[in-house]
């Protein structure tokens, strides 16, 4: 059962939204890449993982504490007896071990050993668990490489690593693991969830303001600028993608309410966000989506849900 199943960050996204209304640095457009290519890895593990039947529970991208030390977990599992935890990579090529240091085959440069990543954030959660009271559980840590493009040449043995072409086997190991799940694994789920730090203190986003930004309504399936069909439905002319007008906007408020969450939704600042339609149609989709608080023309806008 997937209790903390898969989302894209919020630093994912950011970079997202701004790199369809900005040109991004080189260095931001990397760091966005690799954001997307994890995201994409994890994904892929994950998948792999719904085939099995359900005897286990799954935690994804938990952000924990320990002693004012953060650490990142890609995806926790667990079994009656064991917890596996995941450290997924989605790297690509043709990669060398020699004396624990991991190059890069193409470029001929050192990149971070992920076992030492992997050992960190395992002993760390260890000592988590100790710190909650939870001894009866082992802790497995392994690290998964989920593109079939990726080699590892002179891969060390007796390592915790799965290579692409162990993954299968691998699966069907985890198929075979018996196990039955108590009141006691839900609640311990339960507690390592709410320990998730929400906020990521160490997120790295780019420097951007409004006013910098383009403006429009993005579509959603190619993130190009879409343009308007009728006077109820948007066509992105790149992709072909057709929505409603209302749904484009309310999705444009979402993008702009995650990049200024402290700027307050207005009819006007929104009307001029989607730059697409009457101000008078932004206001009504806004009263019909939204919470209004009716301050004559400084008249502001919530999500239902927030207080
Ligand atoms: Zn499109």
């Amino acid at each position: 059962m997937f209790l903390k199943p898969l989302l894209k960050s919020k630093e994912l996204i950011v970079y997202r939204i701004l790199n369809s209304r900005m040109n991004l640095t080189s260095k931001d457009m990397s760091q966005y890449l690799t954001l997307q290519k994890g995201y994409e890895g994890e994904k892929d593990f994950n998948s792999l993982l719904e085939k099995l039947p359900i005897t286990f529970l799954i935690l994804n991208d938990l952000l924990l504490e320990k002693n004012n030390t953060f650490f990142q977990i890609d995806t926790l599992q667990i079994y009656q007896n064991t917890i596996y935890l995941f450290e997924v990579k989605n790297y690509e090529g043709d990669f060398y071990v020699e004396e624990d240091r991991w190059y890069s085959v193409a470029t001929g440069k050192e990149i971070q050993n992920p076992l030492t990543q992997l050992s960190r954030c395992s002993s760390l959660f260890r000592r988590y668990l100790q710190d909650i009271g939870i001894s009866n559980l082992s802790v497995k840590e392994l690290l998964i490489f989920i593109n079939p493009e990726f080699t590892l040449l002179q891969a060390p043995r007796n390592k915790p690593i799965i290579l692409p072409t162990q993954l299968n086997r691998f699966i069907s190991d985890l198929n075979s693991i018996p196990s039955q799940l108590s009141d006691f694994h839900y609640k311990l789920a339960a507690k390592i969830n709410s320990d998730h730090v929400v906020e990521n203190p160490y997120k790295q986003l780019p420097e951007y303001e409004y006013a910098q930004l383009k403006k429009g309504v993005i579509c959603k399936s190619c993130y190009s600028f879409m343009s308007k069909l009728s006077n109820t439905e948007l066509i992105c002319r790149k992709c072909g993608f057709k929505e409603l007008l209302e749904a484009s906007v309310m999705r444009s408020v979402e993008e702009f309410s995650v990049l200024f969450p402290e700027i307050k939704i207005t009819s006007k600042i929104i009307h001029e966000w989607c730059n697409i339609n009457s101000i008078r149609t932004i206001r009504r989709i806004l009263k019909k989506n939204m919470t209004q608080y009716y301050l004559g023309r400084y008249s502001y806008y919530t999500f239902p849900t927030q207080k």
